[in-house]
């Protein structure tokens, strides 16, 4: 399971900052996970709250994630959208959703490029 190796090595590097800066334990992380990231954020959150009871460190260790919405980047006219993936029940049609959403909201073209957020970045870590 890709996310359970994921969380595994936040895990791996929190208990390496933990040894780095003689902390105790490590009591809150907050992490962003990039919409295109392709990570399932529950599973994420589920397997981090798992394995953290593993070392003493990260036991108490609070995870807050952050998953903004996808931007794009559209290849006609160059302006840049942030729009939300379709939420259940909802017309995809309707918020243009889903990972290819169907045109442009400025020039009403159809080529929309995902512009970054594939990756999970760790922003703040609070320990003592
Ligand atoms: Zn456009």
């Amino acid at each position: 399971m890709h996310e359970l190796s994921l969380a595994q090595s936040l895990l791996d590097q929190l208990l390496d900052l933990a040894r780095e800066h003689r902390a105790e334990r490590i009591t809150r992380v907050a992490v962003t996970i990039g919409p295109f990231s392709g990570i399932v954020r529950d599973s994420f959150e589920f397997g981090f709250n798992i394995l953290k009871d593993s070392q003493p460190p990260t036991s108490s260790a609070v995870l807050e994630v952050e998953t903004p919405d996808p931007v794009y980047i559209c290849l006609d006219c160059n302006k840049i959208s942030v729009i939300p993936f379709a939420q259940p029940g909802q017309s995809a049609e309707l918020v243009l959703g889903g990972p290819y959403p169907k045109k442009c909201p400025w020039c009403c073209l159809n080529r929309l490029s995902p512009k970054g957020g594939t990756e999970l970045i760790l922003n703040q870590v609070e320990m003592e």
